[in-house]
């Protein structure tokens, strides 16, 4: 692999970023990492889209075709449980869904892409902050990615624990889910728990919601197509001797396509409404989606497998892998601008095996430089000389 010769350091940068860990839009000590490791590289480097964000911008020969490599670089509010040497040093901050790994792979590429690449056009390296409140993707377009830079196609890439070390899965189409936050907040009348009958309590009917909420997915979405209604929080202003008046229903929608999550929406509305006006309360329902459906375009699902099977062989690489119910700010990126997401396998044992987000969770090193050079595989075959 042409990253091979890079690996102890790869596997240094990735220790160190682990160590350092930042969430949301605090993600200085990486930014200024990946900054100066860029310009080490004779990368030109532009700081400071969307706070902590970089783009790193390298040219070579005269063709205006260009490609966008993106990685995320926040941590996560966890407190890491993991024991060995380069565990997180911030409390309450922790690496627990690999950008850490995600940011190294990118480093190597960019490094060995600056030195020895082979290609004709520009590429772009993106480190995005806020992945996990999904504004950092957001904020960078707002910012001026798209404008600033003339980036043709952009692809991102995620680890996936439970899968194994360094196999390729991607997929045209919808490859992860929205994300849709809703809260229902209801207002009956508070009152004696003795006298029900001079009250409207709001227990038992946003207890009725909560089970009416469950039929969406069961009984009116196609069993073909997926969704997922999680109601979350149930907060009331009830006591131990006084009916609840007011009643806050809090909770997660996916979907994997527009259709159902507008089916989610809608039937939401109407059965909040059924069950309110037939109690005589009133009630408000927000409905947000906060991150769309990542699409994959085909054209660009298909670049990227054969990218792919080129550097791992086809036996590693499917190239219709099922969708994931976790959602991604990159979905934003490719809205904008045609590309694929990309999933690599983290491994199945161990904290490699571990669920993201988990306290005991870890990047995989055997993958820095397997994803390096994936990348530089799809950079250099998207932009042949
Ligand atoms: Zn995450
Ligand atoms: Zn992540």
């Amino acid at each position: 692999m042409k990253t091979q010769s890079l690996h102890n350091q790869l596997v240094d940068w990735r220790h160190d970023l682990h160590m350092n860990p930042q969430i949301s839009f605090e993600e200085e000590y990486a930014s200024n990492k990946v900054a100066n490791l860029m310009k080490d590289f004779g990368i030109e480097v532009h700081q400071g889209i969307a706070k902590t964000g970089v783009v790193g911008v390298l040219k070579k020969g005269n063709s205006n075709k260009s490609i966008g490599i993106r990685a995320d670089m926040d941590a996560l509010p966890i407190n890491e449980i993991n024991t060995f040497s380069y565990k997180s040093t911030i409390e309450n901050r922790m690496h627990a869904c690999g950008h850490d790994g995600h940011m190294t792979m990118l480093l190597g590429a960019a490094k060995y892409l600056a030195e020895q690449g082979n290609f004709d056009g520009t590429i772009y390296f993106i480190f995005q902050p806020d992945e996990e409140n999904t504004f950092g993707a957001k904020t960078m377009i707002e910012e001026g990615l798209f404008t600033k830079f003339s980036i043709d196609e952009v692809y991102g890439m995620h680890n996936i624990p439970g899968m194994e070390t360094g196999t390729f899965g991607t997929r045209k189409g919808g490859i992860t889910t929205s994300e849709n936050l809703f809260e229902i907040s209801i207002e009956g009348k508070g009152g004696h728990a003795a006298l029900p009958h001079m009250s409207k309590d709001t227990i038992t009917i946003g207890s009725q919601i909560i089970i009416a909420l469950q039929t969406i997915v069961s009984r009116k979405l196609n069993p073909v197509e997926a969704g997922v209604v999680s109601v979350t929080e149930f907060i009331t202003d009830g006591k131990k001797n006084v009916l609840a008046g007011n009643g806050l229903i809090k909770g997660d929608a996916r979907a994997f396509s527009e259709k159902t999550n507008t089916m989610i929406e809608q039937s939401m509305r109407q059965l909040v409404k059924g069950i309110c006006d037939a109690h005589g309360v009133s009630y408000e329902v927000k409905y947000e989606t906060t991150c769309p459906m990542t699409f994959n375009q085909p054209e660009q699902a298909k670049s990227a497998t054969k990218a792919a099977i080129s550097l791992l062989g086809t036996d590693k690489c499917n190239s219709d892998i099922e969708p994931r119910s976790f959602s991604e700010d990159f979905s934003i990126m490719s809205k904008s601008t045609p590309g694929c997401f990309v999933l690599m396998g983290n491994g199945i044992s161990g904290s490699n095996g571990r669920p993201l987000h988990s306290a005991d969770y870890d990047f995989n090193d055997e993958l820095l430089v397997k994803g390096s050079s994936y990348w530089v595989e799809l950079a250099e075959q998207q932009l042949t000389s």
